[in-house]
Protein backbone atom coordinates (compact mmCIF):
# COMPACT_ATOMS: atom_id res chain seq x y z
CA UNK A 1 0.00 0.00 0.00
CA UNK A 2 1.55 3.47 -1.09
CA UNK A 3 1.18 6.46 1.25
CA UNK A 4 -1.62 7.66 -0.89
CA UNK A 5 -3.49 4.75 -0.71
CA UNK A 6 -3.37 5.48 2.71
CA UNK A 7 -4.38 8.43 2.67
CA UNK A 8 -6.88 7.78 0.67
CA UNK A 9 -8.34 5.57 3.04
CA UNK A 10 -8.24 7.11 6.03
CA UNK A 11 -8.01 9.66 8.41
CA UNK A 12 -5.51 12.40 7.06
CA UNK A 13 -5.37 14.47 10.33
CA UNK A 14 -3.05 11.43 11.91
CA UNK A 15 -0.94 12.68 9.80
CA UNK A 16 -0.70 15.67 10.93
CA UNK A 17 -0.13 14.17 14.70
CA UNK A 18 3.39 13.10 14.42
CA UNK A 19 4.88 14.34 17.17
CA UNK A 20 8.14 15.51 16.63
CA UNK A 21 8.93 17.28 19.80
CA UNK A 22 11.48 14.76 21.66
CA UNK A 23 13.35 15.14 18.49
CA UNK A 24 15.82 18.01 20.38
CA UNK A 25 16.86 15.47 22.32
CA UNK A 26 18.72 13.15 19.44
CA UNK A 27 21.05 16.36 18.33
CA UNK A 28 23.71 15.50 20.82
CA UNK A 29 24.18 11.95 20.58
CA UNK A 30 26.49 10.76 18.17
CA UNK A 31 24.61 10.04 14.65
CA UNK A 32 25.59 6.09 14.69
CA UNK A 33 23.49 6.01 18.77
CA UNK A 34 20.68 7.96 16.61
CA UNK A 35 20.53 5.61 13.84
CA UNK A 36 19.94 2.98 16.37
CA UNK A 37 17.51 4.79 17.76
CA UNK A 38 15.77 4.91 14.69
CA UNK A 39 15.84 1.44 14.05
CA UNK A 40 14.08 0.45 17.42
CA UNK A 41 11.40 2.81 15.92
CA UNK A 42 11.49 1.35 12.35
CA UNK A 43 11.06 -1.95 14.40
CA UNK A 44 7.88 -0.51 15.32
CA UNK A 45 6.91 1.45 12.49
CA UNK A 46 2.94 2.24 11.83
CA UNK A 47 2.96 0.65 8.87
CA UNK A 48 4.04 -2.81 9.47
CA UNK A 49 6.42 -2.52 6.80
CA UNK A 50 9.30 -4.84 6.88
CA UNK A 51 12.40 -3.09 8.32
CA UNK A 52 14.98 -1.41 5.87
CA UNK A 53 17.84 -0.70 7.79
CA UNK A 54 20.65 1.21 5.04
CA UNK A 55 22.09 3.25 7.56
CA UNK A 56 25.00 0.39 8.08
CA UNK A 57 28.55 0.74 6.73
CA UNK A 58 28.90 -2.97 7.41
CA UNK A 59 29.06 -4.96 3.79
CA UNK A 60 26.57 -8.14 3.56
CA UNK A 61 28.58 -10.13 1.62
CA UNK A 62 32.14 -11.97 2.53
CA UNK A 63 35.25 -13.15 0.63
CA UNK A 64 34.29 -17.71 0.77
CA UNK A 65 37.83 -18.17 -0.75
CA UNK A 66 40.41 -16.42 2.18
CA UNK A 67 37.98 -18.46 4.93
CA UNK A 68 38.04 -21.34 3.21
CA UNK A 69 42.11 -21.31 2.52
CA UNK A 70 42.05 -20.63 6.39
CA UNK A 71 40.62 -23.91 7.66
CA UNK A 72 42.24 -25.69 5.45
CA UNK A 73 45.94 -24.14 6.78
CA UNK A 74 44.57 -25.14 10.06
CA UNK A 75 43.80 -28.92 9.02
CA UNK A 76 47.23 -29.00 7.65
CA UNK A 77 48.76 -27.85 10.80
CA UNK A 78 47.31 -30.02 13.36
CA UNK A 79 48.27 -33.09 10.80
CA UNK A 80 51.77 -31.66 11.22
CA UNK A 81 51.99 -30.80 14.53
CA UNK A 82 50.83 -34.52 15.37
CA UNK A 83 53.94 -35.54 13.22
CA UNK A 84 56.23 -34.32 15.71
CA UNK A 85 54.83 -35.16 19.45
CA UNK A 86 56.95 -37.40 21.82
CA UNK A 87 53.60 -39.53 21.86
CA UNK A 88 49.92 -39.94 19.88
CA UNK A 89 48.29 -38.63 23.12
CA UNK A 90 44.50 -37.52 22.83
CA UNK A 91 43.95 -34.23 22.27
CA UNK A 92 47.61 -32.76 22.53
CA UNK A 93 49.89 -32.15 19.60
CA UNK A 94 53.51 -30.47 19.20
CA UNK A 95 54.78 -28.07 17.03
CA UNK A 96 55.42 -27.32 13.27
CA UNK A 97 58.74 -28.40 11.97
CA UNK A 98 59.92 -26.28 8.95
CA UNK A 99 62.28 -28.48 7.02
CA UNK A 100 60.46 -30.09 4.03
CA UNK A 101 56.69 -28.75 4.80
CA UNK A 102 56.75 -27.14 1.73
CA UNK A 103 56.69 -29.97 -0.57
CA UNK A 104 54.70 -31.85 2.23
CA UNK A 105 51.57 -29.00 1.96
CA UNK A 106 51.24 -29.07 -2.11
CA UNK A 107 50.98 -33.01 -1.65
CA UNK A 108 47.82 -32.58 -0.20
CA UNK A 109 46.78 -29.97 -2.76
CA UNK A 110 44.61 -31.58 -5.37
CA UNK A 111 43.90 -29.79 -8.91
CA UNK A 112 40.15 -29.92 -8.91
CA UNK A 113 39.76 -28.42 -5.69
CA UNK A 114 39.20 -24.23 -6.27
CA UNK A 115 40.26 -23.77 -2.38
CA UNK A 116 43.27 -26.05 -3.01
CA UNK A 117 43.76 -24.15 -6.55
CA UNK A 118 43.97 -21.05 -4.80
CA UNK A 119 46.48 -22.16 -2.11
CA UNK A 120 48.45 -23.52 -4.99
CA UNK A 121 48.19 -19.96 -6.91
CA UNK A 122 49.07 -18.23 -3.45
CA UNK A 123 52.08 -20.56 -2.49
CA UNK A 124 53.76 -19.75 -6.24
CA UNK A 125 53.12 -16.14 -6.21
CA UNK A 126 54.85 -15.83 -2.92
CA UNK A 127 58.03 -18.12 -3.90
CA UNK A 128 58.11 -16.63 -7.69
CA UNK A 129 57.25 -13.17 -7.56
CA UNK A 130 58.12 -12.34 -3.96
CA UNK A 131 61.08 -14.83 -3.59
CA UNK A 132 60.20 -16.27 -0.42
CA UNK A 133 61.87 -19.13 1.13
CA UNK A 134 59.10 -21.88 0.57
CA UNK A 135 59.42 -23.74 3.68
CA UNK A 136 59.86 -20.76 6.61
CA UNK A 137 57.23 -19.38 4.29
CA UNK A 138 54.70 -22.44 4.94
CA UNK A 139 55.57 -22.49 8.88
CA UNK A 140 55.03 -19.28 8.97
CA UNK A 141 51.74 -19.89 7.48
CA UNK A 142 50.55 -22.60 9.66
CA UNK A 143 52.30 -21.31 13.23
CA UNK A 144 50.10 -18.01 12.39
CA UNK A 145 46.91 -20.00 12.00
CA UNK A 146 47.78 -22.64 14.89
CA UNK A 147 49.14 -19.19 17.02
CA UNK A 148 51.34 -21.19 19.48
CA UNK A 149 53.35 -18.50 19.57
CA UNK A 150 53.94 -14.53 20.26
CA UNK A 151 54.02 -12.97 17.35
CA UNK A 152 57.51 -12.30 16.24
CA UNK A 153 58.57 -9.72 15.09
CA UNK A 154 55.82 -7.91 17.05
CA UNK A 155 55.30 -5.90 14.32
CA UNK A 156 54.49 -7.84 11.37
CA UNK A 157 55.29 -11.45 10.92
CA UNK A 158 57.99 -11.40 8.19
CA UNK A 159 56.27 -12.36 5.34
CA UNK A 160 53.00 -10.95 6.17
CA UNK A 161 54.62 -7.52 5.86
CA UNK A 162 55.90 -8.25 2.67
CA UNK A 163 52.31 -9.69 1.36
CA UNK A 164 50.54 -6.45 2.57
CA UNK A 165 52.87 -4.30 1.24
CA UNK A 166 52.46 -6.16 -2.33
CA UNK A 167 48.44 -5.64 -1.65
CA UNK A 168 48.92 -2.24 -0.86
CA UNK A 169 51.04 -1.50 -3.73
CA UNK A 170 48.65 -3.45 -6.21
CA UNK A 171 45.37 -1.94 -5.14
CA UNK A 172 46.37 1.84 -3.58
CA UNK A 173 49.66 3.25 -5.15
CA UNK A 174 48.74 3.39 -9.05
CA UNK A 175 52.04 2.51 -10.47
CA UNK A 176 54.03 4.05 -7.35
CA UNK A 177 57.11 1.92 -6.04
CA UNK A 178 56.65 2.02 -2.61
CA UNK A 179 56.36 -1.32 -1.15
CA UNK A 180 60.26 -1.53 -0.43
CA UNK A 181 60.39 1.41 1.54
CA UNK A 182 57.10 0.87 3.48
CA UNK A 183 57.21 -0.57 7.43
CA UNK A 184 53.50 -2.23 8.12
CA UNK A 185 52.17 -2.95 11.88
CA UNK A 186 48.38 -5.38 11.30
CA UNK A 187 46.04 -3.95 14.04
CA UNK A 188 42.71 -4.83 14.93
CA UNK A 189 41.10 -3.37 12.23
CA UNK A 190 41.18 0.15 11.07
CA UNK A 191 39.11 1.11 14.43
CA UNK A 192 42.84 -0.24 16.45
CA UNK A 193 45.31 2.01 13.89
CA UNK A 194 42.91 5.09 14.30
CA UNK A 195 43.30 4.83 18.20
CA UNK A 196 47.44 4.04 18.18
CA UNK A 197 48.22 6.41 15.86
CA UNK A 198 46.46 9.45 18.03
CA UNK A 199 48.13 8.22 21.29
CA UNK A 200 51.34 7.74 19.74
CA UNK A 201 51.19 11.27 17.85
CA UNK A 202 50.76 12.52 21.72
CA UNK A 203 53.00 10.36 23.09
CA UNK A 204 55.84 11.67 20.50
CA UNK A 205 55.00 15.01 21.05
CA UNK A 206 53.91 15.73 17.52
CA UNK A 207 50.76 16.54 18.07
CA UNK A 208 50.47 18.58 21.70
CA UNK A 209 47.57 19.55 23.24
CA UNK A 210 46.15 23.05 21.93
CA UNK A 211 47.67 21.86 18.38
CA UNK A 212 45.75 23.03 15.04
CA UNK A 213 44.68 20.22 13.08
CA UNK A 214 42.62 20.06 10.00
CA UNK A 215 40.01 18.10 8.79
CA UNK A 216 37.95 17.28 5.37
CA UNK A 217 34.37 16.86 6.28
CA UNK A 218 31.80 15.50 6.19
CA UNK A 219 34.06 12.81 7.34
CA UNK A 220 33.54 8.96 9.47
CA UNK A 221 32.62 10.25 12.97
CA UNK A 222 35.50 9.40 14.86
CA UNK A 223 37.88 11.74 13.45
CA UNK A 224 35.83 14.33 14.62
CA UNK A 225 35.14 12.86 18.06
CA UNK A 226 38.54 11.87 19.02
CA UNK A 227 40.50 15.06 18.79
CA UNK A 228 38.34 16.97 20.52
CA UNK A 229 38.52 14.63 23.77
CA UNK A 230 39.97 16.30 26.65
CA UNK A 231 43.35 13.68 26.25
CA UNK A 232 44.15 15.24 23.27
CA UNK A 233 42.32 18.79 23.63
CA UNK A 234 43.57 19.79 19.41
CA UNK A 235 42.08 22.59 17.77
CA UNK A 236 40.05 21.77 14.29
CA UNK A 237 39.73 23.39 10.98
CA UNK A 238 37.18 22.10 9.41
CA UNK A 239 37.78 22.14 5.15
CA UNK A 240 34.27 21.11 4.53
CA UNK A 241 33.97 19.96 0.72
CA UNK A 242 30.99 20.58 -1.04
CA UNK A 243 28.20 18.79 -2.91
CA UNK A 244 28.71 21.41 -6.08
CA UNK A 245 32.17 20.38 -5.97
CA UNK A 246 31.30 16.87 -6.30
CA UNK A 247 32.89 16.68 -2.88
CA UNK A 248 36.28 17.61 -3.98
CA UNK A 249 38.26 20.15 -2.03
CA UNK A 250 38.88 22.98 -3.68
CA UNK A 251 42.41 24.99 -4.10
CA UNK A 252 41.79 27.55 -1.58
CA UNK A 253 40.69 25.00 0.81
CA UNK A 254 43.94 22.65 -0.07
CA UNK A 255 45.55 26.16 0.63
CA UNK A 256 44.95 26.42 4.17
CA UNK A 257 46.81 23.77 4.57
CA UNK A 258 50.03 25.28 3.73
CA UNK A 259 49.89 27.21 6.95
CA UNK A 260 52.64 25.31 8.95
CA UNK A 261 50.28 26.17 12.16
CA UNK A 262 48.29 23.16 10.86
CA UNK A 263 50.43 20.37 12.29
CA UNK A 264 48.11 17.56 11.36
CA UNK A 265 45.61 16.69 8.40
CA UNK A 266 43.19 13.49 9.05
CA UNK A 267 41.11 12.21 6.22
CA UNK A 268 39.31 9.60 4.92
CA UNK A 269 39.78 8.57 0.89
CA UNK A 270 37.50 7.72 -0.73
CA UNK A 271 35.84 9.95 1.44
CA UNK A 272 33.01 8.38 3.81
CA UNK A 273 30.47 9.53 4.16
CA UNK A 274 30.30 11.49 0.71
CA UNK A 275 32.22 8.48 -1.22
CA UNK A 276 34.22 10.43 -3.08
CA UNK A 277 38.26 9.78 -3.85
CA UNK A 278 40.60 12.64 -4.16
CA UNK A 279 41.27 13.70 -8.38
CA UNK A 280 44.83 14.02 -9.76
CA UNK A 281 44.22 17.36 -9.36
CA UNK A 282 44.24 16.91 -5.45
CA UNK A 283 46.42 14.87 -4.98
CA UNK A 284 48.99 17.17 -6.48
CA UNK A 285 47.83 20.06 -4.49
CA UNK A 286 49.05 18.01 -1.51
CA UNK A 287 52.46 17.78 -3.06
CA UNK A 288 52.24 21.59 -3.21
CA UNK A 289 51.08 21.86 0.18
CA UNK A 290 54.16 20.09 2.06
CA UNK A 291 56.55 21.71 0.72
CA UNK A 292 55.20 24.79 1.99
CA UNK A 293 54.24 23.09 5.47
CA UNK A 294 56.74 20.18 5.27
CA UNK A 295 56.51 19.19 8.62
CA UNK A 296 52.20 18.41 8.07
CA UNK A 297 51.80 15.04 9.37
CA UNK A 298 48.76 13.63 7.33
CA UNK A 299 46.30 10.29 8.10
CA UNK A 300 45.09 8.73 5.30
CA UNK A 301 42.06 6.23 5.55
CA UNK A 302 42.17 4.54 2.73
CA UNK A 303 39.64 1.98 3.63
CA UNK A 304 37.49 2.66 0.60
CA UNK A 305 40.21 2.90 -1.71
CA UNK A 306 39.31 -0.54 -4.10
CA UNK A 307 35.84 1.12 -4.77
CA UNK A 308 36.82 3.74 -6.79
CA UNK A 309 38.06 3.42 -10.00
CA UNK A 310 41.95 4.19 -10.54
CA UNK A 311 42.50 4.97 -7.49
CA UNK A 312 45.84 6.95 -6.28
CA UNK A 313 46.15 7.01 -2.33
CA UNK A 314 47.65 10.33 -1.08
CA UNK A 315 50.33 8.16 0.32
CA UNK A 316 51.21 7.27 -3.09
CA UNK A 317 51.51 11.82 -3.51
CA UNK A 318 53.58 12.54 -0.37
CA UNK A 319 54.70 9.09 1.33
CA UNK A 320 57.04 10.97 3.50
CA UNK A 321 54.18 12.88 4.92
CA UNK A 322 51.26 10.07 5.15
CA UNK A 323 50.57 7.82 7.69
CA UNK A 324 48.49 5.02 5.87
CA UNK A 325 45.08 3.49 7.43
CA UNK A 326 43.89 0.35 5.81
CA UNK A 327 40.93 -1.81 6.73
CA UNK A 328 39.98 -5.51 5.03
CA UNK A 329 36.82 -5.09 6.82
CA UNK A 330 34.73 -3.75 4.16
CA UNK A 331 35.61 -5.04 1.07
CA UNK A 332 36.50 -8.38 2.44
CA UNK A 333 33.04 -8.59 4.86
CA UNK A 334 35.57 -9.01 7.50
CA UNK A 335 34.21 -6.44 10.37
CA UNK A 336 34.24 -9.20 12.92
CA UNK A 337 38.07 -10.32 12.15
CA UNK A 338 39.09 -6.95 12.98
CA UNK A 339 41.88 -6.63 10.92
CA UNK A 340 43.89 -3.54 9.52
CA UNK A 341 46.86 -2.14 9.24
CA UNK A 342 48.94 1.11 9.61
CA UNK A 343 52.05 1.38 6.96
CA UNK A 344 54.50 4.17 7.05
CA UNK A 345 57.17 4.83 4.81
CA UNK A 346 60.36 4.32 6.36
CA UNK A 347 61.47 8.01 5.66
CA UNK A 348 58.53 9.55 7.56
CA UNK A 349 57.89 13.24 8.93
CA UNK A 350 57.07 11.92 12.40
CA UNK A 351 60.45 10.40 12.84
CA UNK A 352 62.13 13.89 11.80
CA UNK A 353 59.73 15.57 14.18
CA UNK A 354 61.18 13.37 17.13
CA UNK A 355 64.47 14.27 16.83
CA UNK A 356 63.55 18.24 16.07
CA UNK A 357 61.41 17.83 19.52
CA UNK A 358 64.14 15.71 21.59
CA UNK A 359 67.09 18.12 20.22
CA UNK A 360 65.24 21.07 21.23
CA UNK A 361 63.81 20.46 24.62
CA UNK A 362 66.13 18.36 26.88
CA UNK A 363 63.30 17.39 29.65
CA UNK A 364 61.12 15.84 26.31
CA UNK A 365 64.65 14.09 25.46
CA UNK A 366 64.97 12.77 28.70
CA UNK A 367 61.86 11.68 29.32
CA UNK A 368 61.46 9.51 25.86
CA UNK A 369 64.71 8.12 26.47
CA UNK A 370 63.93 6.73 29.71
CA UNK A 371 60.35 5.80 28.61
CA UNK A 372 61.60 3.31 25.74
CA UNK A 373 64.94 2.39 27.47
CA UNK A 374 62.66 -0.32 28.93
CA UNK A 375 62.51 -1.81 25.28
CA UNK A 376 65.29 -1.05 23.58
CA UNK A 377 68.78 -0.59 23.65
CA UNK A 378 68.87 2.79 21.63
CA UNK A 379 66.00 4.45 22.40
CA UNK A 380 66.78 7.65 20.76
CA UNK A 381 66.68 5.57 17.45
CA UNK A 382 63.63 3.85 17.75
CA UNK A 383 61.08 4.51 14.79
CA UNK A 384 57.87 5.84 15.17
CA UNK A 385 56.21 2.95 13.70
CA UNK A 386 57.94 0.82 15.97
CA UNK A 387 56.87 3.33 19.42
CA UNK A 388 53.22 2.71 18.03
CA UNK A 389 53.69 -0.59 18.89
CA UNK A 390 55.34 -0.63 22.32
CA UNK A 391 52.83 2.10 23.43
CA UNK A 392 50.00 0.49 21.88
CA UNK A 393 50.70 -2.40 25.18
CA UNK A 394 52.02 0.28 27.57
CA UNK A 395 55.69 -0.23 26.68
CA UNK A 396 55.89 -2.80 29.78
CA UNK A 397 54.26 -5.53 27.11
CA UNK A 398 55.81 -4.54 24.13
CA UNK A 399 57.00 -8.20 24.27
CA UNK A 400 53.53 -9.55 23.58
CA UNK A 401 52.85 -7.00 21.41
CA UNK A 402 51.69 -7.49 17.95
CA UNK A 403 48.39 -8.34 16.10
CA UNK A 404 47.65 -12.28 16.90
CA UNK A 405 48.58 -14.37 14.51
CA UNK A 406 45.94 -15.81 13.16
CA UNK A 407 44.08 -12.54 12.18
CA UNK A 408 47.83 -11.97 10.12
CA UNK A 409 47.20 -14.82 8.06
CA UNK A 410 43.88 -13.71 7.44
CA UNK A 411 45.09 -10.76 6.47
CA UNK A 412 47.48 -12.73 4.18
CA UNK A 413 45.11 -14.48 2.19
CA UNK A 414 42.44 -11.92 1.68
CA UNK A 415 45.33 -10.12 0.17
CA UNK A 416 46.72 -13.17 -1.80
CA UNK A 417 42.98 -13.04 -3.42
CA UNK A 418 44.47 -9.81 -5.02
CA UNK A 419 47.86 -10.53 -5.75
CA UNK A 420 47.79 -14.13 -7.90
CA UNK A 421 45.89 -12.29 -10.56
CA UNK A 422 48.34 -9.78 -12.39
CA UNK A 423 45.07 -7.52 -13.19
CA UNK A 424 42.29 -6.43 -11.28
CA UNK A 425 40.71 -9.51 -9.82
CA UNK A 426 37.47 -10.94 -10.34
CA UNK A 427 36.45 -10.41 -6.52
CA UNK A 428 37.52 -7.05 -5.98
CA UNK A 429 35.55 -6.29 -9.46
CA UNK A 430 32.28 -7.83 -8.54
CA UNK A 431 32.62 -5.81 -4.74
CA UNK A 432 32.62 -2.99 -7.49
CA UNK A 433 29.29 -4.44 -9.38
CA UNK A 434 27.83 -4.68 -6.58
CA UNK A 435 27.71 -1.60 -4.85
CA UNK A 436 27.35 0.14 -8.42
CA UNK A 437 23.99 -1.58 -9.16
CA UNK A 438 22.69 -1.29 -6.04
CA UNK A 439 23.20 2.62 -6.21
CA UNK A 440 21.23 2.60 -9.44
CA UNK A 441 18.47 0.81 -8.03
CA UNK A 442 18.26 3.63 -5.57
CA UNK A 443 18.89 6.38 -7.77
CA UNK A 444 16.99 5.37 -10.84
CA UNK A 445 13.46 4.43 -8.47
CA UNK A 446 14.35 8.50 -7.17
CA UNK A 447 14.26 9.73 -10.53
CA UNK A 448 17.61 11.63 -9.90
CA UNK A 449 20.58 11.72 -12.26
CA UNK A 450 23.39 10.26 -10.61
CA UNK A 451 27.21 10.29 -11.06
CA UNK A 452 29.29 7.57 -12.68
CA UNK A 453 32.75 8.86 -12.23
CA UNK A 454 35.77 7.12 -11.17
CA UNK A 455 36.12 9.12 -8.03
CA UNK A 456 32.59 7.88 -6.98
CA UNK A 457 32.86 4.68 -4.87
CA UNK A 458 29.19 4.10 -4.30
CA UNK A 459 29.84 2.57 -0.83
CA UNK A 460 27.47 4.98 0.42
CA UNK A 461 25.56 7.87 -1.38
CA UNK A 462 24.35 11.47 0.35
CA UNK A 463 21.03 12.55 -0.21
CA UNK A 464 20.14 16.20 0.40
CA UNK A 465 16.28 15.94 1.48
CA UNK A 466 16.40 19.93 1.51
CA UNK A 467 17.32 19.86 -2.25
CA UNK A 468 15.17 16.31 -3.44
CA UNK A 469 12.11 17.87 -1.89
CA UNK A 470 12.32 21.23 -3.81
CA UNK A 471 13.08 18.98 -6.96
CA UNK A 472 10.13 17.10 -6.77
CA UNK A 473 7.27 19.93 -5.35
CA UNK A 474 9.13 23.21 -6.14
CA UNK A 475 10.62 25.54 -4.49
CA UNK A 476 7.91 27.35 -2.38
CA UNK A 477 7.34 23.61 -1.02
CA UNK A 478 10.99 23.31 -0.25
CA UNK A 479 11.19 26.86 2.23
CA UNK A 480 7.89 25.67 3.95
CA UNK A 481 9.71 21.94 4.86
CA UNK A 482 12.97 23.79 5.78
CA UNK A 483 11.07 26.21 8.04
CA UNK A 484 8.63 24.00 9.47
CA UNK A 485 10.84 20.42 10.46
CA UNK A 486 13.90 19.61 12.04
CA UNK A 487 16.53 18.55 9.91
CA UNK A 488 16.24 15.13 11.70
CA UNK A 489 12.47 14.61 10.68
CA UNK A 490 13.00 12.75 7.67
CA UNK A 491 14.68 10.11 8.84
CA UNK A 492 12.88 10.17 11.74
CA UNK A 493 9.56 9.91 10.17
CA UNK A 494 11.28 7.42 7.72
CA UNK A 495 12.12 5.34 10.28
CA UNK A 496 9.04 5.33 12.48
CA UNK A 497 6.44 5.83 9.68
CA UNK A 498 7.87 3.52 6.88
CA UNK A 499 10.57 1.62 8.91
CA UNK A 500 13.03 2.30 6.55
CA UNK A 501 16.46 4.00 8.43
CA UNK A 502 19.24 6.09 7.07
CA UNK A 503 21.80 7.98 8.68
CA UNK A 504 21.58 11.94 9.31
CA UNK A 505 24.59 12.70 7.72
CA UNK A 506 25.03 16.01 9.70
CA UNK A 507 27.02 13.89 12.64
CA UNK A 508 29.86 13.76 9.56
CA UNK A 509 29.88 17.10 9.57
CA UNK A 510 27.68 17.32 6.35
CA UNK A 511 25.31 20.43 6.12
CA UNK A 512 21.98 19.49 8.03
CA UNK A 513 19.19 17.80 6.09
CA UNK A 514 21.88 15.21 4.67
CA UNK A 515 21.28 11.55 5.16
CA UNK A 516 23.50 8.52 4.21
CA UNK A 517 22.60 5.63 2.86
CA UNK A 518 25.04 2.82 2.78
CA UNK A 519 25.20 0.78 -0.40
CA UNK A 520 26.63 -2.07 1.19
CA UNK A 521 24.11 -3.95 3.34
CA UNK A 522 20.72 -4.79 1.06
CA UNK A 523 19.24 -6.03 -1.76
CA UNK A 524 18.96 -4.24 -5.20
CA UNK A 525 15.44 -4.86 -4.37
CA UNK A 526 15.53 -2.99 -0.96
CA UNK A 527 17.30 0.44 -2.49
CA UNK A 528 14.19 0.37 -5.12
CA UNK A 529 11.60 -0.17 -2.00
CA UNK A 530 13.90 2.47 0.20
CA UNK A 531 13.42 5.14 -2.78
CA UNK A 532 9.80 4.16 -3.29
CA UNK A 533 9.56 4.87 0.75
CA UNK A 534 11.49 8.33 0.38
CA UNK A 535 9.64 9.48 -2.44
CA UNK A 536 5.89 8.41 -0.18
CA UNK A 537 7.58 10.35 2.44
CA UNK A 538 8.03 13.43 0.25
CA UNK A 539 4.31 13.33 -0.95
CA UNK A 540 3.10 13.01 2.35
CA UNK A 541 5.06 16.28 3.40
CA UNK A 542 3.71 17.73 0.55
CA UNK A 543 0.11 17.15 1.58
CA UNK A 544 1.17 18.43 5.26
CA UNK A 545 2.03 22.10 3.21
CA UNK A 546 -0.98 21.70 1.13
CA UNK A 547 -3.31 21.45 3.75
CA UNK A 548 -1.90 24.15 5.60
CA UNK A 549 -2.07 26.13 2.85
CA UNK A 550 -5.94 25.58 2.85
CA UNK A 551 -6.10 26.44 6.90
C1 LIG B 1 34.42 1.16 8.27
C2 LIG B 1 35.53 2.11 8.41
C3 LIG B 1 36.72 1.72 9.01
C4 LIG B 1 36.90 0.28 9.36
O1 LIG B 1 37.29 0.07 10.61
P1 LIG B 1 37.52 -1.40 11.11
O2 LIG B 1 37.86 -1.17 12.50
O3 LIG B 1 38.63 -1.97 10.30
O4 LIG B 1 36.27 -2.20 10.90
C5 LIG B 1 37.75 2.63 9.14
N1 LIG B 1 37.61 3.88 8.65
C6 LIG B 1 36.49 4.26 8.03
C7 LIG B 1 36.40 5.62 7.45
C8 LIG B 1 35.41 3.40 7.90
O5 LIG B 1 34.30 3.80 7.30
Amino acid sequence: MTVKDVVANADLATFNKIDESGLDKFTKLSNFEVSAIFLEYAAKNIRNNRVINAGRGNPNWINTTARLANQKLVNFGVEESKRTFERDDGAMAGFIEGEGVADRFLATLSDTDSTDQFLRSAFDYCVDKLGFDKDAFVKELLDGVIGNNYPVPSRALKYTEQILNAYLQKNLYKGVDLAGETDVFPTEGGTAAMVYLFQELKQSHILNPGDTIAINSPIFTPYLQIPELAEYNLKIVKLAADEDDNWQMTDEQMDTLKDPSIKGFFDVNPTNPSARAYSPHTLDKFKEVVEANPNLVVISDDVYGTFADDYQSIYAAIPHNTLLVYSFSKLYGATGQRLGLIAANKNNVCDRIIKEVTNNDKSIKDAMEERYSMVVPEPNEMKFIDRTVADSRAIGLYHTSGLSTPQQIMMDLFALNSLITDDVDDYLLTSKKVVNYRYHALWDEIGVNVDNSHANTKYYTLVDIYDLVEKVHGEEFGKYFRSQYSYLSFPYRLAKEFGAVVMDASGFGARKGYVRISLANLTSDDYRDLAKCIKSLIDEYYMEFQQDQKA
